[in-house]
């Protein structure tokens, strides 16, 4: 082998044992920052050093300060795994070191989004005339998709946002639920809209937009550029909005309507789950990330827009150098924020081919169904389960809510598995996502059984 094939053959096999113990080891070391910080924080060095003590002093700095969340057993957050084929796809592309601005750059960058944009579009049944731009994350698709709503609202009033900035332009307001993601308050800031635009919706107990008060609030202010953010998959109980009656009812009030979709956009490639996002693809912008259910490695999210022009419009700048930008066709690079950027495109591809449309079905289908299984261990050790468990998330509660923090501290300090507390409607509960390939009914009854010792260990339950 040559110097450069073991070194690059040192790195995957770091990873590749990693990945191997993780299910198996505690998913934190207990370390913070400032541990962290200490293992790297050694001194600049004055001259070189060979590139394969770089990578064993790499793995020796971060190994004990790793969060295993690709484990089986992780169900914090909405996190998901990374398949073995996306993963090797991302060391390629780091190998490749491919600019995927645009097809001068990197003609294979491009054709990869376009393969696996067009993939994704079939597999959740959106238009398939949209473009998709390859962004970090669901946070990037929903500032694409409100930027695109923010031109075409503005343009219907007769105003060019790009060029005229914000100020002397209409007051757009964003009309959504209050049960939206963080992240849309986030765009907001970022656009210059500001949270002051948000005209927030009742939303009902699974967190679902109530759409008799959506009509309500959209019959209000009819003059005003309205976006409305619509929702596939809350965060804590995994409900969608009502896409069917929802979609409609606002474009007929003349608005621009756009979906997050991070994770719970992907029941749409599940038949027996689809109908939760019925109606979903009558919006015009989507937001989505591979990263969670898609079990592709961070970072990975689409940014999807019904009308290709006006996303180029939107997001795209011109300059005399590059070809292929603020031209009629628009490079994928013209539908992001970023200018120069990782090739996201080749692990996007390589997750779908790996799977397939069953495969896709499958994970999705199969998460749900073991969310369903924990909700009813749980249930049947004495535990509440506090959301209808249609998806993948699942929200319990012990009795006294005031031991949840107590239940969780002592689940993460056992180390079967791991998982998050989270206040939902004045509540305090376990917060549970079922969200990674690997798990099994077997991690699911042995994570089950954990977490109910716990809760006899801190007095939730009778053990
Ligand atoms: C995770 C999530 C986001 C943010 O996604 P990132 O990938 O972290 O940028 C937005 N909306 C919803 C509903 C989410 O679950």
């Amino acid at each position: 082998m040559s110097e450069l094939e073991e070194l690059f053959v040192r790195a995957a096999r770091a990873a590749a044992d990693y990945r191997r113990t993780a299910g198996e080891v505690p998913v934190s070391g207990g370390s913070s920052r400032e541990d962290a910080h200490a293992a790297f924080d050694l001194p600049l060095p004055d001259g070189p050093t060979p590139a394969s003590v770089v990578v064993d002093e790499l793995v020796a700095a971060a190994d004990a300060h790793l969060v295993r969340t690709v484990g089986p057993r992780y169900f914090g957050f909405v996190i998901g795994g990374s398949s073995p084929a996306s993963t090797a796809a991302d060391i390629l592309t780091a190998g490749w070191d491919q600019n995927a601005f645009s097809a001068a750059l990197s003609p294979a960058a491009e054709g990869a989004e376009l393969a696996a944009g067009g993939w994704v579009k079939e597999l959740l049944g959106l238009p398939r005339d949209a473009s998709v731009g390859f962004v970090t994350g669901a946070q990037g698709g929903n500032t694409v998709g409100i930027a695109c709503g923010r031109h075409w609202v503005l343009a219907q009033h007769g105003y060019d946002v790009e060029a005229g900035g914000l100020i002397g332009a209409p007051r757009v307001r964003v009309v959504t639920g209050f049960e939206r993601h963080g992240t849309i308050d986030r765009s907001l800031k970022l656009l210059g809209l500001g949270t002051s635009s948000l005209v927030p919706v009742i939303t009902d107990d699974q967190g679902a937009l109530d759409v008799d008060d959506l009509a309500r609030v959209l019959s209000q202010d009819r003059e005003r550029p309205t976006i409305v953010c619509l929702q596939a998959g809350n965060v804590n109980t995994g409900a969608s909005d009502d896409f069917a009656r929802a979609i409609p009812l606002a474009r007929d009030a003349g608005a621009w309507v756009h979906v997050d979709g991070a994770f719970g956009l992907w029941a749409a490639a599940a038949p027996r789950r689809a109908h939760l996002v019925d109606g979903v693809g009558l919006a015009d912008s989507w937001s989505t990330d591979a990263h969670k259910w898609l079990n592709v490695p961070y970072d990975s999210g689409l940014a999807i827009v019904r009308d290709p022009a006006l996303h180029g419009r939107t997001m795209s700048y011109a300059a005399a150098y590059l070809t292929g930008s603020g031209g009629a066709t628009y490079s994928l690079g013209d539908l992001v924020p970023d200018s120069s950027r990782r090739a996201r495109g080749f692990a996007v591809w390589a997750a779908l081919r790996e799977l397939g449309r069953s495969g896709v079905a499958d994970l999705v289908e199969r998460c749900c169904a073991l969310a369903g299984r924990m909700a009813e261990r749980l249930a049947e050790g004495g535990a509440t389960i506090a959301n209808d468990v249609m998806l993948n998330q699942v929200l319990v509660g012990f009795g006294d809510l005031s031991k949840t923090d107590a239940i969780v501290a002592e689940v993460q300090r056992e180390g079967t598995c791991w998982l998050g507390a989270t206040t939902w409607h004045d509540q305090r509960l376990l917060r549970i996502s079922v969200s990674n390939a690997t798990t099994t009914e077997a991690d699911i009854d042995r994570s089950a059984a954990a977490i109910l010792a716990s809760a006899a260990r801190v007095g939730a339950i009778s053990g």
